[in-house]
């Protein structure tokens, strides 16, 4: 379906990148690979992934907070594959402080990353894509885009940010065939996730799997996870001709916790 796009996913060596990224290339789509870590075990799951199609996967480190990599990054992905067709940004960091305690540079390190790295990919992916008159802008929120959680002040206002990024965007372009959504999330086990349960299991005294159990009884009704491959498999919808006329969305994908 995504044959001869090109999708680039921020943050996709762990978590909902990684498993976004699988997705499209399994329904065709190239992919350029960004995040920290280790990189050729990401990019070999997402060739293999793809190894029907016989995609090709690129990676470029750039660090999402810093505006003039994000502009290296978006150069090499229009050098070595001819540009954007699909961009998702998904890189994000946590960190959990009441207001008066939280320390500055988390504040301005998740608003740069989890917010301003979105708004300059897009900026840039936009103009290449107006001309085709086809993209697809896929910004990963999160539950605490529609809701907010104490603890998380710098996390809400960053994703309510990008709903509010997306919406305005998505009106911009609504006349044109590029589309901007974002998925908002519920828990989803993935490392930023399990060092919550982690804290979680250190502060009550209890193991792994109870940890896991009260995070979920606290926010989430359906009381399981979403997984990675189900937030891939919505990407690959948004990016079908069937959501053409999807715009502007913030999807819930939360186990009922915003039906509350
Ligand atoms: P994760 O920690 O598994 O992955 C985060 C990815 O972002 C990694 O690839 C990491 O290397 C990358 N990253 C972090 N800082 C970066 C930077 N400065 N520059 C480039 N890359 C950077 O986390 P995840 O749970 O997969 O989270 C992915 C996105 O989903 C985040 O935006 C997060 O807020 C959102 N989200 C997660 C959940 C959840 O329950 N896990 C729920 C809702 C929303």
């Amino acid at each position: 379906m995504l044959k001869g796009k090109i999708a680039l996913v921020t943050g996709s060596t762990s978590g909902i990148g990684l498993g976004i990224a699988c997705r499209l290339a399994a329904q065709g789509a190239h992919v350029v690979l960004n995040g920290f870590g280790d990189a050729e075990g990401p990019k070999a799951e997402v060739a293999a992934a793809g190894k029907a199609h016989g995609v090709r996967v690129g990676y470029h480190g750039a660090d999402m907070s810093k505006p003039a990599e994000i502009e290296a990054m978006m150069a090499y992905a229009a050098k070595e594959f001819g540009g954007v067709d699909i961009l998702v940004n998904n890189a994000g960091i946590q960190h959990v402080a009441n207001v008066e305690d939280f320390p500055i540079e988390k504040w301005d390190a998740i608003i740069a990353i989890n917010l301003s790295s979105a708004f300059h990919a897009m900026r840039l992916a936009i103009p290449a894509m107006r001309k085709k008159n086809w993209g697809r802008i896929i910004n990963i929120a999160s539950a605490h885009g529609l809701v907010a959680s104490a603890q998380k002040s710098a996390y809400v206002a960053a994703k309510h940010g990008i709903v509010g990024l997306t919406k305005a965007s998505a009106l911009e372009l609504a006349t044109t065939g590029v589309t901007v959504n974002a998925i908002c999330p519920g828990w989803v086990l993935t490392p930023l996730v399990q060092k919550q349960v982690d804290a979680r299991a250190a502060k009550d005294g209890v193991d792994n799997e109870e940890a896991k159990r009260r995070l979920l009884a606290e926010k989430q009704p359906s009381l399981q996870f979403t997984t990675p491959e189900e937030l891939g498999e919505l990407a690959v919808f948004l990016c079908s001709a069937a959501a053409n006329n999807v715009k502007g969305q913030a999807w819930a994908v939360d186990g009922g916790w915003t039906a509350q």
